[in-house]
């Protein structure tokens, strides 16, 4: 299977979740996550329709960029440690993964940027993110931080659980999402290879695929 037709069996699985939940497949963003993936591949993707790429590593990002450019948005979805906003801010258009007011306050001084709230959903101790009970108080104060726009929330699924579980957990983050203000409940960035048709079925507006995409990581 090429990378093409892994990217139509993708947006075939996609149209189908969201046939069961109602919705257009047309509104949901399909962000191809191109960690470990090299350049070449990644105009593959590109060329098989893909306008959106997410990358968690700042450096990788940056060197990918400077190859590929603005015909592409670009997200950032792994976690930002505040010393690499500066090299960070030119290259994405969106930034996943805030989840303090001081990272935020960061990126408004260096760009224009929008931002989605992380949210910890697995409670699993190792993931970022902010806890549920404190997203909502942390996008009143973000959504007015100069430079920024809050434009939604994103999570990511429990690992290894049943699911039950997992879809549990979106439905968590998608009611959080509604109770955001209109102007900030644009994108609810939910869904990875293992489970963005559960979390279409809750919600999800925007789903990250690598693995279903590129096949699996080679580190
Ligand atoms: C790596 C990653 C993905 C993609 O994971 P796959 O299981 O390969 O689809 C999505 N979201 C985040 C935050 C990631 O780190």
């Amino acid at each position: 299977m090429s990378i093409a037709d892994n990217i139509a069996s993708v947006r075939g699985r996609i149209a189908d979740a969201a046939k069961r939940a109602g919705t257009a497949p047309e509104g949901i963003t399909l962000i191809a996550v191109t960690k470990t993936v090299d350049s070449s591949a990644v105009r593959e993707a590109i060329a098989a329709g893909i306008t959106d790429i997410g990358e968690n590593y700042v450096q990788d990002a940056a060197k990918k960029f400077d190859e590929i450019g603005r015909e592409v948005r670009w997200h950032m979805i792994g976690h930002l440690q505040k010393n690499k906003v500066r090299q960070a801010a030119p290259v994405f258009d969106v930034i996943q993964s805030v989840d303090s007011l001081a990272l935020a306050e960061e990126i408004g001084k260096r760009a224009e940027a929008e931002v989605l709230i992380e949210v910890n959903i697995s409670g699993e101790e190792s993931k970022f993110g902010v806890s549920p009970e404190e997203a909502l108080p942390l996008c009143e104060r973000v959504a007015s931080v100069p430079g920024i726009t809050l434009a939604g929330l994103m999570g990511i699924g429990p690992l290894s659980a049943d699911e039950g579980s997992v879809r549990k957990s979106f439905a968590r983050l998608r009611s959080l999402w509604e109770k955001l203000p209109a102007e900030n409940r644009v994108f609810l960035s939910m869904g990875m290879t293992g489970d963005f048709e559960t979390a279409i079925e809750e919600g999800s507006n925007m789903v990250r695929v690598g693995t279903a995409i590129f096949g699996p990581r080679r580190y």
